[in-house]
């Protein structure tokens, strides 16, 4: 199989029922982020495009959860292979749709892949406990059962990775999946499904829906779906947890974010420099882990500061395509003119510029949405560029006495997704693992993304639920467990 990487594209399609065909609504544009050219366009799907799409893996639920799980994981191991062999292709798509860079491209579909790979191990996972002699003549057992059709909502900044935190786990435990991908850069979600289509999944049970607004809500108010996964902005993802938990069904909403790296008098300060401008430049700054509140210790702040700049001033801003590139394109204009008004409300709140990634331009890409990385000094912690989401390649410094201040600080945030420490003390890291409220916590890692076999976590208005995406929580969210008491008294 051959995946088209030369734009421009036919429409975008929905797969429903193993099927090809185009949602039945007007939609959008896609749009090359790097070059301003429209290279496919979206439609949105309509309730009768849900309703059908929902029947069919309701049908195909019936059966599928009546295979073997031995059956059931066979078609993972295939689409792991197929993922391996296309990954370059799929990467090319993505940078083509989405504007990071190739390597960055790689990247994410690899964190996908290893989703793929963890359930691949639900026999092992799916296992819920037995108890003999639970009491007198009676054995206990706990079995864990799918439930039907579930649907995910994903955004725009990892079209390739995010939609494989859900799908593998979903149709490993037994069910149904629906993924409706962000319309901003749905491409490589319809190329995953042409992935998809080879690995023998029966029609039905892993389906594609494109759409925006009302196609998240029409699958949110169908009677037929039993759980929601959602990953996007706050705002969203509040009134995604909202309307869902009011229709009864389960759901897990990942938000926004806002992101501290801490930086210690005893770091080591060449790697911490290093990962600081990377967390908070690459995939453009458009990462919800991306850490843009950098918390240095007084006394080594000047000398990191500076350093912060040089490194940052060698990052090259250009086309995610060409391998130079260390910083591609924001998603879209609108976005970018979002960013840079972000930056002109630091200045006039009294930040220090330290240096301005404004004035950049790319030769031959001239329409792109490019920022180079711009750096604030003193920012203070009441100012919105240290208190709101910026997703772009924008990092401020903040001055603080010590340890203790900073985790002040990075408590006060209304989001709780991930934080960074720089430090070469036991005895802070200690103090920052304990007293932190963070849900992913890197000590000495910029960027605290958890392997596959391990939740991706999230506090406060950076997440809305119980069960996190990935790993061992995903089979909790995905099953519900049934209790067997049986007495079997001797003859
Ligand atoms: P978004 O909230 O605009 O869109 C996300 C999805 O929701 C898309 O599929 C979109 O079609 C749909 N949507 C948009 N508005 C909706 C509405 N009113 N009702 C129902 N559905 C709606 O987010 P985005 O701009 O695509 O993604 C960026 C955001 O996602 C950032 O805030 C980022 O921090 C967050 N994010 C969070 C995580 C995490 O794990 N916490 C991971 C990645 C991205």
């Amino acid at each position: 199989m051959l995946l088209d990487t030369s734009p421009p594209w036919d429409d975008v399609q929905n797969y429903i029922n193993g099927d090809w065909s185009t949602p039945s609504g007007s939609g959008q544009d896609v749009v090359n982020p790097a070059t301003g050219e429209a290279i496919s366009y979206v439609g949105f799907s309509s309730d009768d495009d849900i309703n059908t799409a929902v029947k069919a893996g309701q049908e195909a639920f019936n059966e599928w959860k009546e295979t073997s799980v031995e059956r059931r994981i066979q078609p993972l191991f295939k689409l792991k292979q197929l993922l391996e062999d296309h990954q370059n292709d799929l990467a090319e798509i993505l940078v083509r749709e989405h504007g990071k860079t190739f390597a960055e491209a790689k990247g994410e579909l690899r964190r996908g892949i290893e989703n793929v790979e963890v359930a691949c191990g639900i026999p092992s996972m799916m296992q819920a406990g037995h108890l003999p002699n639970a009491a007198p003549e009676i054995d206990e057992t706990a079995v864990r059962k799918p439930l039907g059709v579930f649907t995910a909502v994903t955004p725009f900044n990892f079209p390739g990775m995010i939609p494989l935190w859900f799908l593998p786990y979903a149709v490993a435990t037994g069910n149904a999946f629906i993924l409706k991908p962000s319309e901003q850069d749905p491409i490589v979600a319809q190329r995953l499904f042409e992935v998809i289509d080879e690995a023998g999944f029966p029609d039905g049970i892993v389906q594609l829906v494109n759409g925006s607004v009302d196609t998240v809500n029409a699958l949110i108010d169908h009677d037929e779906i039993q759980g929601v996964s959602f990953v996007g902005s706050t705002p969203v993802a509040k009134t995604v947890y909202e309307r869902a938990a009011a229709n009864g069904k389960r759901v897990q909403a990942q938000g926004g974010a806002k992101n501290h790296i801490i930086v210690t008098e005893s770091a080591d300060l060449d790697f911490a420099v290093k990962k600081t401008v990377s967390s908070a430049c690459a995939c453009g700054g458009e990462r919800c882990l991306a850490n843009d509140v950098i918390v240095v210790e007084e006394a080594i702040y000047d000398e990191f500061a500076n350093r912060v700049i040089e490194e940052a001033k060698a990052q090259t801003v250009g086309y995610g395509l060409d391998s130079k590139t260390d910083i591609g394109a924001l998603i879209t204009s609108e976005h970018e003119s979002r960013v840079r008004d972000m930056i002109a409300t630091g200045i006039d709140e009294g930040a220090e510029m330290l240096l301005d990634g404004r004035d950049v331009e790319v030769t031959g890409y001239e329409n792109g949405n490019f920022l180079a990385p711009t750096v604030f000094g003193d920012i203070d912690p009441e100012m919105t560029i240290a208190q709101e989401e910026i997703f772009g390649p924008v990092l401020g410094l903040l001055p603080v006495d010590n340890v203790d201040e900073a985790i002040e600080v990075l408590n006060r945030s209304d989001f709780g997704n991930a934080a960074s420490l720089f430090t070469e003390s036991g005895a802070d890291a200690r103090k920052v693992r304990h007293q932190a409220d963070v849900g992913n916590l890197g000590v000495n890692a910029g960027t605290a993304a958890p392997m596959a076999f391990f939740h991706f976590g999230g506090r406060n208005d950076s997440f809305f639920g119980d069960l996190h995406a990935q790993g061992e929580d995903m089979v909790h969210f995905y099953t519900d467990k049934t209790i067997y008491i049986e007495r079997w008294p001797s003859a």
